[in-house]
């Protein structure tokens, strides 16, 4: 439901949608938005041309510009609560309008949107601390998801990653791998839902993590995939999703991703990274393109569909030509459709990293943001689908991006 009104001589317009409470206020600098989950929780503003995004762990990201010019910034603690404060302020002014009768509704408000103010209202910056450290103990942070997946309802089935030993990813370096046993992994389902709490109206899928969660034997899978049947009505919020790095999902046959698409897996992603076996030797992934390639068509001849991930820049100019070379001809290999996603993410380094450390020792020159870029479209231009399947789904991922 939509709602147009006038307040402060502004033109508001507040936006009552089953997931989300939306206020938004023109004004001669621009127009403010303000979205809001049903507990309360501040989910995205935009203010004088800033955009921010605050995850379910208090921390915000703050985006401006575009294009080449596009600049982002994790704000500190206090910052990220500032920014909560102001805009609970004005979403207050304007309640405070509403109550006294200054802004004249064309109708009367609906209960929803009355409930979510009063949500916004509470949540004040004591409750967002005490959000942010609940969420520490509900998770072990939530690591990395694929971009289409931030809505999800995260669900750690495991620990950390089975390898750990991939050069450019940090992710789970802070913690051992291990399988959580299923009562523990139901404990941990229910208190993310009662953590969630109404905010569980802007969520959208499940998502089994950590890292290769579908690394778990089947015995011991199917048995966590079931528990989260008996929490989440799995259908309604749109199934679950994982990873699954190619090595391991070769161990697993057609007829176990039937399985598992049967328990309610909709999509697996796998970080291909490279199709160039010696480029990913070089960045300690485990197992070769051909692991990745022959796990895909197992996926997919059990019906789940994938994601597949490709690493921009990896191994600088020394691997460039290889590396464009033989990941086109492995996702071309793949016979991805359709219902597919092909992800280019963008090699994200820093000093402290093994890939820095080793790229350094290798004198590797790396590739420039454009470059990188171009070796992107590079790829996609030699992809082939088959006309009967369609074209999947290409898109850029940038990993610095990523808020749960
Ligand atoms: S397998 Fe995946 S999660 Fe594990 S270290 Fe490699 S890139 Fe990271």
């Amino acid at each position: 439901m939509v709602i147009n009104l006038r307040w402060q001589q502004s033109p508001v317009t507040l936006s009552v949608k089953p997931n989300c409470l939306t206020v938004s206020i023109e004004a001669a600098g621009g127009t403010s938005v303000y979205s809001y989950d049903y507990a309360g929780r501040l989910w995205t503003a935009l203010v004088e041309n800033v955009s921010y995004r605050r995850g379910l762990d208090g921390k915000m990201v703050a985006k401006w510009g575009s294009g080449e010019q596009r600049q982002r910034r994790w704000l500190q603690q206090e910052e990220a609560l500032l920014v909560e404060t102001q805009a609970r302020q004005v979403i207050a002014g304007l309640v405070e309008g509403l109550a006294a009768g200054a802004v004249q509704p064309p109708v009367s408000l609906p209960a929803q949107a009355q409930r979510g103010f009063q949500a916004v209202l509470e949540f004040n910056e004591g409750r967002s601390r005490q959000d942010a450290a609940r969420y520490l103990q509900v998770y072990r942070p939530v690591g990395i998801l694929p971009p289409d997946q931030y809505m999800a309802v995260v669900l750690q089935a495991t620990e950390g990653c089975s390898f750990n030993t991939c050069t450019f990813c940090t992710f789970y370096r802070d913690r051992q791998f291990r399988i959580r046993p299923v009562d523990e992994f139901l404990a941990h389902a229910r208190a993310v839902k009662e953590f969630i709490g109404a905010g569980m109206s802007l969520r959208r899928t499940i998502f089994l993590g950590d890292a290769n969660a579908l690394v778990v034997p089947l015995p011991r899978l199917a048995p966590l995939m079931e528990a989260v049947h008996q929490v989440y009505d799995v259908e309604q919020l749109g199934g679950m999703y994982a990873f699954l790095d190619g090595f391991s999902a070769e161990k697993k046959s057609a007829g176990d991703y039937r399985r598992l698409a049967e328990l309610g897996l909709k999509r697996i992603y796998v970080g291909l990274e490279s199709g160039d076996d010696a480029l990913l030797h070089f960045l300690k992934k485990p197992g070769r393109a051909a692991d990745a390639v022959s796990a895909v068509r197992a996926m997919k001849e059990g019906g789940v569909p994938v994601g597949v991930i490709v690493l921009l820049g990896a191994g600088g100019q020394a691997y460039a030509r290889s590396h464009v070379d033989r990941t086109v001809r492995a996702l071309n290999e793949m016979h991805l459709d359709m219902d597919d996603l092909v992800y280019f993410s963008e090699l994200v380094t820093d000093e402290g990293m093994e890939y820095s450390r080793q790229a350094y020792q290798a004198q590797l020159k790396p590739l420039t943001a454009i470059e990188r870029l171009a070796q992107g479209e590079a790829i996609e231009t030699r992809l082939r689908f088959s006309a009967g399947g369609g074209v999947p789904h290409i898109s850029r991922y940038d990993v610095r991006e990523f808020v749960y």
